[in-house]
Order: C-alpha cells, then sequence, then structure tokens
C-alpha cells in the first residue's frame, strides 16, 4: 500500500519502527514464558504423579506372593486395601487411583476412576509414561507405572495447570495495550529527542540567504551525526559567503571601471553633436551615441548603487526632511519627464510631514516609481500621486493606467534584474535594477513597499515609511 506523503517523517518511520519491534519482542517473550511455565507445571505434576505411583508399588512389593491369592479372587489383602484408602482418600489432593494385575483384573480404584479405563497399550512400554486424557471431570494427568504384576495407574486432574496458565495469559491480555501504548510514546519521544536539532537546522538552512550569509547554524561540540551535519553546513555556507563576497567586489570593480569610459564617451557624444562642423549624419549618430551612453550610465549607477548596499558600504543618513517638498519636487520632474509622452499626472494628495531620513535616497525611490509609471504607460494614460499621513507612518502611493503586472511577473519585480516580458517590448531603457534599489532604500528607513495590479488597468506602488525609523533613539 502506498504511504501517504504526509505520513513520510523520519519521526513516524522510526516510532513505527521501534514499536513494532517492541510489540514482536513482548509477543515472543509472551509465547516463550506460556509455553516455558506450561512444561514446568507439567514437569511438576508428572514428578509428583511418579512419586505417588512409586509409592503404591514399593507398598505392594513385599506382598507379592498374595499375587496369586489376589489373582485368584481379584482383590487385595484388607491391609494394604485399607493403607491406600487411608493414603488416597485422605489425601487432599485427591489423586484418582487404579491398581491392575499385567492380566486386566482391577484390584483397586478410586471412585472417579470408572470413565478412565485400562492405559493405552503404548503406555506399558516405558516405565513410568504419562498421557493428557479427557474426563467427564475435564482433562487429567495420568501417570502409568508397573513391577510385575501390578500396572498403577494414577491421575490428576490439569485444571491448576490450566487455571494458572489462564492467569498468565489475562496479564499479558492486560499488558499487551500497555505495551504499544508505552512503546508508542516512548518510540515518539526518542525519535523527537533525536530529530530536534534536524528542526532547527531546517529552520536554520531556511532563513539563510545572500543577505545573511555571516549567520551560523548554532554548532554542538559532539563528533556524531548531527555535528558533522552542522559543521558541514556551516563550511558550505562560509564558502557560499566567500564567493558572494568576491561576487559583490566583482560586481562593484566592473562598475567602477566602466563609470570613465561611459564619462569620456558621454562628453565627446555632447562634443560632436554641438560641433558646428558636424553635418545632420554625424549629429544623428552622436544623438544615438549619447542616449545609448545615458542609458549605460544610468545602469552602471544603479549596479554600483546596488552592490555597495549589498557590500555594506552605503549609509543611510537620518536628517529630519520635508517631506511633503521632495514630493512635490518629484511631481514636478515627472510633470516635465512626461510632457512628451503625452501623459497626465496628478499630485492628488500632500500632507505637510517632517520625517527623518536620507533625503537623496529617498527622492531616488520616488523617482524610481515615477519613471516605471511613466515608462509602463501608455500615451494618453494618467498617473496619480498621493502621500498621506497616517498616524506614525506616511503612505505615499503612485498609480498608472499603465499596461500592469502579470500575477505571475509580481513575486519577482523586486529581485535585481528581473523585467516582465510585456517590459522588454514595452520601455527599452530598463536594466531590471530600480524596484530592487527601491526596496532596499525603504527597508533601510525601516519601511515597506506594496504594489497591487491588475491588466488591463494599471499598477499602484504604496511606500509605507515610518516618519521616525524605529532604530533611531
Ligand atoms: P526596469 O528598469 O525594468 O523598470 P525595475 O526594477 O524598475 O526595472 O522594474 C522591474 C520590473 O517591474 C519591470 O521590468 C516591469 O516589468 C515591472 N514594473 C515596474 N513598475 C511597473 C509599472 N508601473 N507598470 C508595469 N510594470 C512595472
Amino acid at each position: 500500500m502506498p504511504i501517504s506523503p504526509s505520513l513520510r517523517s523520519v519521526r513516524i518511520v522510526l516510532t513505527a519502527w521501534y514499536t513494532t519491534l517492541l510489540v514482536v519482542a513482548f509477543t515472543l517473550f509472551a509465547i516463550s514464558t506460556y509455553f516455558y511455565l506450561q512444561s514446568l507445571l507439567l514437569q511438576t505434576l508428572d514428578d509428583d504423579l511418579t512419586g505417588e505411583t512409586e509409592w503404591v508399588l514399593k507398598t505392594l512389593a513385599p506382598r507379592r506372593d498374595t499375587a496369586a491369592d489376589s489373582l485368584r479372587r481379584g482383590l487385595l489383602p484388607e491391609a494394604i486395601q485399607s493403607l491406600l484408602d487411608d493414603h488416597f482418600i485422605a489425601n487432599p489432593r485427591n489423586y484418582i487411583v487404579m491398581i491392575a494385575l499385567r492380566n486386566g483384573a482391577i484390584l483397586y480404584q478410586s471412585e472417579d476412576w470408572a470413565n478412565l479405563g485400562p492405559p493405552p497399550a503404548d503406555t506399558l512400554r516405558h516405565r513410568p509414561a504419562f498421557s493428557s486424557r479427557n474426563s467427564p471431570q475435564g482433562g487429567v494427568r495420568t501417570c502409568v507405572n508397573w513391577q510385575d504384576p501390578y500396572i498403577v495407574q494414577i491421575a490428576y486432574p490439569e485444571r491448576p495447570v490450566d487455571l494458572a496458565l489462564d492467569h498468565l495469559s489475562t496479564i499479558f491480555a492486560i499488558l499487551a495495550p500497555l505495551v504499544i501504548v508505552f512503546s508508542a510514546s516512548g518510540g515518539w519521544l526518542l525519535a523527537k529527542l533525536a530529530l530536534r536539532p534536524i528542526d532547527s537546522i531546517t529552520d536554520m538552512a531556511n532563513r539563510i540567504t545572500a543577505h545573511n550569509l555571516a549567520e551560523r547554524i548554532p554548532g554542538r561540540d559532539v563528533p556524531d551525526e548531527i555535528g558533522r551535519l552542522i559543521r558541514t553546513i556551516n563550511n558550505m555556507i562560509g564558502r557560499l559567503q566567500q564567493s558572494f563576497t568576491q561576487i559583490r567586489q566583482f560586481s562593484l570593480n566592473i562598475a567602477h571601471e566602466l563609470r570613465t569610459p561611459l564619462t569620456i564617451l558621454k562628453g565627446e557624444s555632447e562634443l560632436a553633436l554641438r560641433k558646428q562642423e558636424s553635418n545632420d549624419e554625424t549629429r544623428q549618430l552622436a544623438g544615438i551615441y549619447l542616449e545609448e551612453t545615458v542609458r549605460l550610465s544610468r545602469i552602471v549607477d544603479d549596479l554600483l548603487t546596488l552592490a555597495k548596499t549589498e557590500a555594506g558600504q552605503i549609509k543611510i543618513q537620518h536628517e529630519p526632511l520635508e517631506w511633503d517638498k521632495l514630493v512635490r519636487e518629484v511631481f514636478e520632474d515627472a510633470q516635465l519627464l512626461s510632457s512628451s509622452r503625452e501623459l497626465s499626472v496628478a499630485l492628488n494628495h500632500n500632507d505637510p510631514v517632517i520625517l527623518t531620513g536620507d533625503s537623496a535616497r529617498l527622492r531616488q525611490l520616488l523617482r524610481n516609481l515615477v519613471i516605471n509609471a511613466i515608462q509602463y504607460t501608455p500615451p494618453g494614460g494618467s498617473i496619480g500621486i498621493s502621500s498621506v499621513l497616517n498616524g506614525d507612518s506616511v503612505e505615499i502611493s503612485v498609480r498608472d493606467t499603465g499596461i500592469g503586472i502579470a500575477p505571475t511577473d509580481l513575486p519577482h519585480i523586486f529581485q535585481p534584474f528581473y523585467r516582465s516580458e510585456r517590459a522588454h517590448h514595452h520601455a527599452m531603457g530598463g536594466s531590471g535594477l530600480g524596484l530592487a534599489i527601491s526596496q532596499w532604500i525603504a527597508h533601510a528607513h525601516g519601511g515597506t513597499i506594496l504594489v497591487a495590479s491588475t491588466q488591463p488597468g494599471g499598477s499602484t506602488f504604496t511606500v509605507i515609511l515610518p516618519v521616525r525609523p524605529p532604530h533611531l533613539p
């Protein structure tokens, strides 16, 4: 039968194994104890019966001369008869007795012998011989012993043996569910204790991202399997951290190296554009160069910013700033930028707010959102900005009637270099770094960015910033 995935837990498998093994061990113990006790009790009974038959034979032996007489009369001498009566009738154990001669003549038998009959033929080959037989009073254990010319049979009910075995079975039946409950809960607890470090390793490994590679799973100084696993994972995180640092440094170096040639290219293109002697073709070419160089410079700047944030090299200023003034400036920029694209930009609401933060970075954040809105809204669309003070935080939203973001793209748009398929077709200029940088700036101010988007319909990016970042005194 296939096991459901929810049951495929090491803890459940260990518990099941532990319980099964304990139940099997208990069953084996119960069965072997049962049969051992049975044979022990029968052996004791057999020893008793042997003793009794031997006593009878010993009592009859000195009177062997009377055998002929007894044979003839089919009777025992009276003295022996009363000796036997005294021994067996007065005996509290209630033995069932029969004494016969080899030829079958019965010399003595207790009252309740009648139904047991003569000894089975095969029992006369050994001395003494035992058999379990049925009688109206239930099962009896019979011992047959002989010494010519007498055959002595003594039986005793097996009921005491059966009773003892029944008691034992009852005890095992009561213990069985306790053993199952004990082994299942014990197994569950043991598995939990043994696997607890694995749970904390899983939690920790889940928490590790590119941003907290300095963290390590708390180690155990025990050189067992778990200890080795923790050391191996920590070493792996260490190697990853080293690689990430190298990659970040590499990105930083490349961005730095590219800046100078791009600045030179930009200057040369501007020069060629302005030169009197340049013909139309040269000017057109210079225009294209300038446009591409500006685009490349923006990408390199974004790359440098991102690489520096990841390397922890950017410090955020925390100074009081007039947030509403900053919003208005970004709005005015947006009006300028959108003028050539037939878009209407409106500042719907702008509460006066004094906010503690880094004005240059916050301006960059707002500009990224506004530039995206302009870039991804086709001509004729509209963009609305509104900034509202909401208790201890300010909420600024940039709403557009643009191309919108597909639900499959939404979880990824804040990842560096992620650009949706439609964004590629719609706007050529992007690098896919703007939102990653914006999110970093929002987080650095203790805030968040939320996005809601429909296709068609447009997108709304909302930034929530505490007026006073929580980590400041
Ligand atoms: P890009 O330079 O490509 O604009 P961003 O990081 O700013 O890079 O944005 C990442 C992606 O998010 C964009 O490529 C685009 O797919 C999507 N996006 C961002 N803003 C908008 C918007 N206002 N409307 C539609 N899509 C957007």
